[in-house]
């Protein structure tokens, strides 16, 4: 079930992982299989499945974590740009049912993805 997810794990710290930035809303820590140079996930605290399960009431949590991304990419250094990715469902590629954004930098990305 949901709550029973690897980051939700993550955010109560039953297993580690590399926190590189956390509030009372969400927690941004590295991905474990990095696809970049930088590849860092940022997760809602709320337990919210996949893009499917947003609801109205999501809105301000949904600009947060974007502003989290914007913050951290610029501490991280990625003043060339980089890549925001949110997986959703089998076609989509997720395949941890939490809501994670991904803020990938630190390299060239090719368009379109595969
Ligand atoms: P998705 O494919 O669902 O969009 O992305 C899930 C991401 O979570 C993958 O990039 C995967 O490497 C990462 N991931 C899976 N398990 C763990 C873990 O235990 N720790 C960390 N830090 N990342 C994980």
């Amino acid at each position: 079930m949901t709550s029973d997810n690897v980051f939700l794990k993550i955010i109560e710290r039953k297993i580690p992982a590399r926190i590189e930035f956390e509030d009372e809303r969400c927690l941004a820590f590295h991905d474990i299989n990095p696809q970049a140079p930088v590849h860092v996930l940022i997760i809602p605290k709320k337990v919210i499945p996949a893009h499917t399960d947003l609801a109205d009431e999501d809105i301000e949590l949904l600009g947060h974590l974007h502003l989290v991304a914007r913050r951290l990419a610029e501490k991280m250094g990625l003043h060339r740009g980089y890549r925001l990715v949110l997986n959703c469902g089998p076609d989509g590629g997720q395949t941890v049912p939490h809501l994670h954004m991904h803020l990938l930098g630190g390299r060239s990305f090719h368009w379109p993805p595969g």
